[in-house]
């Protein structure tokens, strides 16, 4: 069995290109979206994740801005420029880049911005409304792996489900929303016993924990499809994701690959967050 390779960024630039029409049909009726991208610090991955969601709201024609502060801003003071934020008329969208300084509380940070421009979808609120069905954003990466699976063609009525990963922002927002699909969900995490014995069952895997080669060729079942939400450097430093990639081939059914699978999705999910957001406005 050729194992397929899932590309990513094949249909992020896919989801991109239509999320750009979107906008100037906004445009035409005098609505500029626009995203307000919080950096705390100068944390090195952070300044350049949030450089990657700048430059791709850019070039969809989403106006973003990006507020930066210095590490020793308060939680009070923080949480002032949120509030300044979720009344301006321009922003849609507001997303702060984790993590944040230890002194501050990330989630009271969350909790300050206005639900419905929460277009991370990690407010208490959405994820409320995520676990009873009736979602406003879908978490960025975890609504980029349903966009992957779809466009596969995956069926996930019925199927099994297994999560390596438990995470509020990645390994529970897909669990749920895979439950609501008709999957049987099984959720592992480091305190799991025996990790083989569950992924060997799934026939969708997805492996988001941050290790590297956690799950290799012998731990899945033939014709899996394997997503890898990890974003790892190996030991000659290079970017890899969580499943040990060259060991699956010709045993899984399709895997996503790292990089250009699930990271582009995550990113073309946020804009189309912030335009849903946009979007919303004119509904009401
Ligand atoms: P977290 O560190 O928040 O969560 C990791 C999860 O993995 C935890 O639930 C942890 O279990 C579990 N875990 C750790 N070790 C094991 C183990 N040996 N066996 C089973 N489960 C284990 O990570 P995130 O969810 O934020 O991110 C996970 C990975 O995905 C990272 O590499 C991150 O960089 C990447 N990522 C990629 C994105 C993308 O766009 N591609 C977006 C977001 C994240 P426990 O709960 O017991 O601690």
């Amino acid at each position: 069995m050729k194992t397929k390779i899932i590309n990513g960024l094949k249909l992020s630039a896919k989801i991109r290109e239509d999320l750009k029409n979107k906008v100037n049909q906004l445009i035409d009726k005098n609505i500029t979206p626009g995203l307000a991208v919080i950096i705390v610090g100068n944390n090195q991955a952070s300044q350049i994740y949030v450089r990657n969601k700048v430059k791709a709201c850019n070039e969809v024609g989403i106006s973003s801005i990006e507020e930066a502060y210095s590490h020793d801003i308060s939680e009070n003071e923080l949480i002032k420029n949120i509030h300044r934020l979720n009344v301006d008329e321009k922003i849609n969208g507001i997303l702060v880049q984790l993590p944040l300084p230890s002194h501050i509380d990330t989630s009271k940070i969350i909790e300050a911005i206005d639900p419905k421009k929460d277009v991370d979808g990690f407010h208490v609120i959405n994820a409320g409304l995520l676990m009873t069905g009736k979602p406003m954003f879908l978490p960025c990466t975890p609504y980029g792996i349903i966009k992957l699976l779809e466009s596969e063609n995956i069926n996930i009525r019925g199927s099994e489900a297994v999560i390596v990963g438990a995470s509020n922002i990645v390994g529970k927002p897909i669990a749920m929303i895979l439950l609501q699909a008709g999957a049987t969900v099984t959720i592992c995490n480091s305190k799991t016993k025996n990790l083989k014995e569950h992924t060997q069952r799934a026939d969708i895997l997805i492996v988001a924990t941050g290790k590297p080669n956690i799950v290799d060729g012998t731990m899945i079942k033939k014709g899996a499809i394997l997503i890898d939400v990890g974003i790892n450097r190996d030991n000659q430093n290079k970017i890899c994701g969580d499943i040990n990639f060259d060991s699956v081939q010709g045993i899984a059914g399709a895997i996503t690959p790292v990089p250009g699978g699930v990271g582009p999705m995550t990113i073309a999910m946020l804009l189309a967050n912030t335009v849903k957001s946009a979007e919303n406005k004119i509904k009401i």
